[in-house]
């Protein structure tokens, strides 16, 4: 990334691991200064956009790369300066000006995390190297390799999933060369519904909550919701009752953990109303899951979706061994028609939902989602 001059001075504030062995970060004459050291088989070396990271040696698809160091810093927008020891090309040391608006990455509430050499990445719409934060306390993260990489060629990195705006370093013409390249670069913010879909289980957990933030569902304005692009982010595990878990198996699942006689309560549940449009990505574990409403909700009239939260993954069965009951226009019981035992899936027809019209006379902006 070409550097650029800055007009704000040095940062104040940076919070990092002062133990760290890796990076030392100094002030020398007003002037921010990292040092670091590259790990084994990364260089730097000079590219069309300024600088950038190579392979020296082969890194095998799924490999760890690099398990680098950062710090955040509170100033938004200042240049300084890297010297990065080079181990790989007998220990000469490059010096590097850098800003923290090019070289950095802001993640909300004021913060921008600092790179020492990962900092130098460029971008790549089909990027070979995956970031994966790691230890927020620590503040490290993994580098993993996307595919095979060769000796000598760019490691890049797909800033949209890092970076939920990064207009003010946008790049206004990718020259990737992938065939998925989108051309223009500014975060994740900006991507198209399909782009994000694409992105969901590689984007930085800092982004999905950022997005929440920014376009989370309100329920308290209905209307609202239909006219934008409007998110639910639910962690599903948390929210299991007990004697049932949510397994990934090809697709999600709800299986019994202990045995339920014939006739006994299997779980009591309120769905939430959402607007149609709605996109929910639910998380069980670490996969992020992009919610397939018209397979897993309900239409329930007015524009609206009925939405199971946990319970949305029952699996639909002409040979039952739950069957739901209503108690409310929102709030049902699935009770057991078999004997289930502890592994076995819980399974419900397609009867049984009320009908169209309870929901339609429902008072939405009363809707209990409050998590
Ligand atoms: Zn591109």
């Amino acid at each position: 990334m070409e550097a650029k001059q800055s007009e704000t001075k040095t940062p104040k504030v940076f919070r990092g691991n002062n133990k760290s062995s890796i990076i030392q970060v100094i002030m020398n004459s007003n002037m921010l200064e990292v040092h670091t050291t590259l790990p084994e088989g990364v260089t730097v070396s000079e590219t069309k956009y300024g600088n950038g990271l190579f392979a020296t040696k082969k890194f095998p698809k799924d490999s760890v790369m690099f398990e680098p160091e950062y710090f955040e810093v509170e100033e938004q927008d200042f240049d300084y300066v890297v010297f990065i020891k080079d181990p790989n090309n007998g220990n000469k040391t490059y010096r590097i000006e850098c800003n923290s608006i090019v070289n950095g990455v802001y993640i909300g509430n004021n913060i921008r995390q600092i790179f020492p050499f990962t900092g130098l990445t460029n971008h790549s719409c089909e990027a070979n190297c995956w970031p994966i934060s790691e230890d927020k306390e620590k503040k490290t993260f993994v580098g993993v390799a996307t595919r095979d990489i060769n000796a000598g060629e760019e490691i890049t990195m797909d800033y949209f999933n890092f970076d939920w705006d990064c207009s003010d370093r946008l790049i206004e013409n990718c020259q990737c060369n992938s065939s998925f390249c989108l051309g223009r670069v500014d975060g994740f913010k900006y991507l198209p519904i399909e782009e994000k879909k694409k992105r969901i289980n590689l984007v930085a957990d800092d982004i999905l909550i950022e997005w929440v933030n920014e376009c989370g569902w309100n329920p308290e304005n209905p209307a609202d919701n239909l006219t934008r692009e409007c998110v639910i982010y639910d962690v599903l595990q948390n929210f299991c009752p007990p004697g049932i878990e949510i397994i990934e198996n090809n697709d999600f699942n709800l299986v019994a953990t202990k045995f339920f006689p014939k006739n006994t309560l299997v779980l009591s549940n309120k769905s939430v109303f959402v607007p149609e449009n709605i996109i929910i990505i639910v998380r069980v574990g670490a996969t992020n899951k992009w919610l397939d409403t018209n397979d897993l909700c309900v239409k329930r009239g007015n524009s609206l979706l009925e939405y199971f939260g946990f319970d949305s993954f029952m699996e639909r069965s002409n040979d039952p061994n739950v069957k739901i009951v209503y108690r409310s226009d929102n709030s049902y019981e699935k009770i057991s028609i078999k004997d289930i035992y502890p592994g076995e899936k819980l399974t419900c027809s397609n009867e049984g939902f009320p009908p169209l019209e309870i929901a339609e006379v429902l008072t939405h902006s009363k809707s209990e989602y409050n998590k």
